[in-house]
């Protein structure tokens, strides 16, 4: 009986897997075609400008502030946010393309990616009306950059973990702690973080966990450089000391982020950006091969195409899923898991592939320069955003597997 006990679960789990498990089959529609035309005219004449180089994907010598704005005048970022804080109610599927298209040309477009990406919508979800009226416009123009304060030192994976503190007080909230591996904090002007506001409970050890707005003017915000790999200022230490948030900058329910930082993660972990952060790599390859490549160098080209283009499938499937108002968040994790392994081992596949390529790789220079850049920015791409391990857990809890 046991052995049949066991049997009935195994068989419960392979349906609760056909069942949960739903990439929806979504093309993008015909008005997605004539938005990347128009978003390719407009990347052609910013390159034409000078504003950026397409070929190099350094992308951090470039004051990117009013490219944002001209980028929020076209109507591009808020896209599918409400008209009345200043979206324009257009579809996943048509954010797509334009984050596809701004990404395959390295365009310099971090200023406003977070607070586009993920942040607007968690201020959409939780925020009060009159915050929304202020801040969400002023993205939608692209005047605002965002940060996210979520991983600490002791506490990266287990977000839960975390310890910075916000203490009550008149009016408002005293921050004291500090969040590390922030993006872009020293350029942001605002952060949505999770502080703790009380210890968790026996029965919920993700409770008392709350998601605040910070203003990074506020004074007791220090943001301390972390270099990369690449030598370049991505991420900051942010010591909060003695920080005062005002009561109206708490996001949601106090004590219950975990409800919230969960969903934020689906649109953090699925856009085309999961995929394409070493894309120049597969482009330059293609390139040096030439119009007549060598059988291998035809072969192994024609699988990461093959690859890529199933990946985008799925992608694109999240997005629609989105527009839906689901929350693809097992699917979103897989796409995830998928495209960063793939994007973290295209620096090395092209790396053996230009080996066939005649004479040798030496006489592409420019070939070499980008695989060397990827192949230091490699490392941290199962990292951001969920490392592998968490997201093959989620998925696995996602299919009843765990
Ligand atoms: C480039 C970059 C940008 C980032 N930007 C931000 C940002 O803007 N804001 C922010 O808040 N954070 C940011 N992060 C931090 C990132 O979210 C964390 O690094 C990540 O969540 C992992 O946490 P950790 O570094 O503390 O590693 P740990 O959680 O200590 O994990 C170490 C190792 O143990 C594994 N592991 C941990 N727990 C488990 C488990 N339960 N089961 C199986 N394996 C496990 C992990 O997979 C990993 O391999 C960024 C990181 C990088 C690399």
């Amino acid at each position: 009986m046991a052995n049949a006990g066991g049997a009935l679960t195994r068989v419960r789990k392979v349906l609760f897997v056909s069942t949960v498990l739903n990439f929806e089959q979504i093309r993008l529609p015909p008005e997605c075609d004539r938005l990347r035309k128009e978003v390719r005219e407009f990347i052609a004449e910013e390159v034409a400008a000078g504003t950026f180089d397409p070929h190099n994907p350094r992308r951090e010598d470039v004051d990117s502030r009013e490219f944002s704005k001209r980028i929020g005048a076209r109507g591009w970022i808020g896209m599918t946010w409400p008209k009345k804080y200043g979206g324009h109610e257009r579809s996943f599927l048509e954010r797509f393309v334009v984050t596809e298209e701004f990404r395959v040309a390295n365009a310099p477009v971090r200023r406003h990616f977070t607070a586009d990406r993920q942040s607007g919508p968690v201020l959409i979800k939780y925020a009060n009306e009159k915050i929304k009226m202020d801040i969400l416009p002023r993205i939608c123009r692209g005047e605002l950059c965002f940060a996210i304060g979520m991983s600490e030192p002791g506490s990266g994976s287990d977000l839960f973990a975390a310890k910075t503190k916000a203490t009550k007080t008149n009016g408002g909230w005293l921050i004291n702690g500090t969040k590390i591996w922030t993006s872009g904090a020293h350029l942001a002007d605002y952060m949505l973080a999770i502080f703790r506001t009380s210890q968790p409970t026996k029965e919920n050890r993700r409770h008392g966990l709350t998601q605040f707005l910070v203003d990074m003017r506020t004074p007791g915000i220090k943001c301390n450089p972390i270099e990369q790999l690449t030598g370049q200022r991505d991420f900051n230490e942010v010591v909060f000391t003695d920080a005062f948030m005002p009561d109206d900058h708490v996001l949601g329910e106090i004590d219950g982020a975990w409800k919230q930082a969960t969903s934020e993660l689906a649109y953090e972990r699925s856009g085309p950006e999961r995929f394409l952060e070493t894309f120049y790599v597969l482009t330059e390859l293609v390139r040096a091969a030439g119009r007549d490549p060598d059988v291998r160098a035809a072969e192994g080209v024609g699988r990461l195409v093959a690859q890529l283009h199933t990946m985008r499938r799925m992608s694109v499937s999240v997005a629609g899923m989105l527009h839906a108002g689901k929350e693809p968040v097992v699917e979103a994790s897989i796409v995830k898991d998928i495209g960063t392994i793939w994007e973290q081992q295209l620096p090395h596949k092209a790396r053996s592939l230009a080996a066939f390529l005649e004479p040798d790789s030496t006489n592409h220079p420019t070939l070499e320069k980008h695989l060397a850049f990827a192949t230091t920015v490699a490392p941290k791409l199962t990292i951001q955003g969920g490392t592998t391990e968490i997201l093959r857990g989620i998925i696995a809890r996602g299919l009843g597997l765990r």
